[in-house]
């Protein structure tokens, strides 16, 4: 029975020649799965090939996905938090908000830019929720209305992507008055005539949901994406009921009325473009026009 005995030995590969799979080299869907590779995932804008589940994603994605060439710059880049009310939870303010930088290589919650998208210019602030929950703190609320002075100076267009956990408890009512801040920023922007579209991903509630991200001309979320204001359990625990399926789904909030469309990550970009070229005002030349009506 010599066929069984090893005659040669086998495979063996020396350990400094042995090949380690890269990390992060495959993507598991947490939805479906399905499991594909980290390049096509990437290559679907991180969304599932089978279940279309749309993965979260950073303020820095968008702004790639979006500004054609992958061209913007970006707006106050460096500013960041205080510390107003001395806050200390399991640890200071200061620390975690240090902490968190240094983690994530992010300054706050909100990255700003403005660049073009198919050759239209756009300003674009978009919110990144591993900098404390995307939470809306002082420096978000400022880099935000900076960033809808910026479109209504230059006469841009202007799209919010949401993703946040509310207000940054650790500015207790500064972060409140964010709310009023921007709200007001974006009634002198619809007062200039300039459109501004609020894009929900997921999660977006709290303080976001109730301030700048339902104020668009056009208000659109991500397929799948949490929408709402107070979370399900504390809705369920306050009126003592069980919450219908799907209960603040993106989905769900579009049936009730409180969203214009669904999009797919995918033609986010086109999708965009076409809406900005129907909102853009036709000027006509004062002549041109009084000569028209005059042919009538
Ligand atoms: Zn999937």
């Amino acid at each position: 029975m010599s066929w069984f005995k090893r005659v040669e030995k086998g495979i063996v590969t020396p350990t400094e020649q042995k090949k380690e799979t890269p990390d992060g080299l495959w993507y598991k869907c947490p939805e479906c799965k399905t499991v594909a590779t980290m390049a096509e995932h990437k290559r679907l804008l991180y969304t599932c090939a089978k279940c279309n589940h749309h993965d979260r994603v950073d303020a820095a994605d968008y702004f790639d996905f979006l500004f054609d060439e992958q061209a913007y710059t970006e707006l106050d880049a460096d500013m960041h938090s205080a510390d107003p009310l001395n806050f200390v939870d399991t640890k200071g303010y200061p620390q975690r908000v240090a902490a968190t930088e240094k983690a994530t290589g992010l300054k706050d919650a909100v990255r700003s830019a403005h660049g073009q998208m198919n050759g239209q210019g756009l300003v674009v602030a978009a919110m990144d929720f591993k900098f404390i929950g995307g939470s809306m703190g002082s420096v978000v609320g400022e880099k935000i209305a900076r960033a809808i002075d910026y479109a209504r100076h230059n006469r841009l267009p202007f799209l919010m992507i949401s993703r946040s956990g509310g207000a940054r408890m650790m500015e207790a009512g500064y972060s409140l008055m964010q709310m009023a801040k921007t709200s007001a920023k974006l009634a002198m922007l619809s007062e200039a005539g300039i459109p501004y579209i609020s894009l929900l991903t997921d999660p977006t509630t709290g303080g976001v949901t109730a301030s700048f991200a339902m104020l668009g001309d056009f208000n659109i979320a991500e397929p799948g994406a949490l929408i709402g204001f107070a979370g399900p359990r504390v809705i369920k625990e306050t009126i003592g009921k069980d919450l219908p399926k799907g209960f603040q789904s993106a989905e769900f909030v579009l049936e009730h009325g409180f969203l214009d469309f669904i999009v797919d990550r995918k033609d986010l970009k086109q999708k965009l473009t076409d809406l900005i070229t129907m909102l853009k005002p036709v000027e006509v030349p004062v002549k041109e026009a009084a000569n028209s009506a005059s042919r009538i």
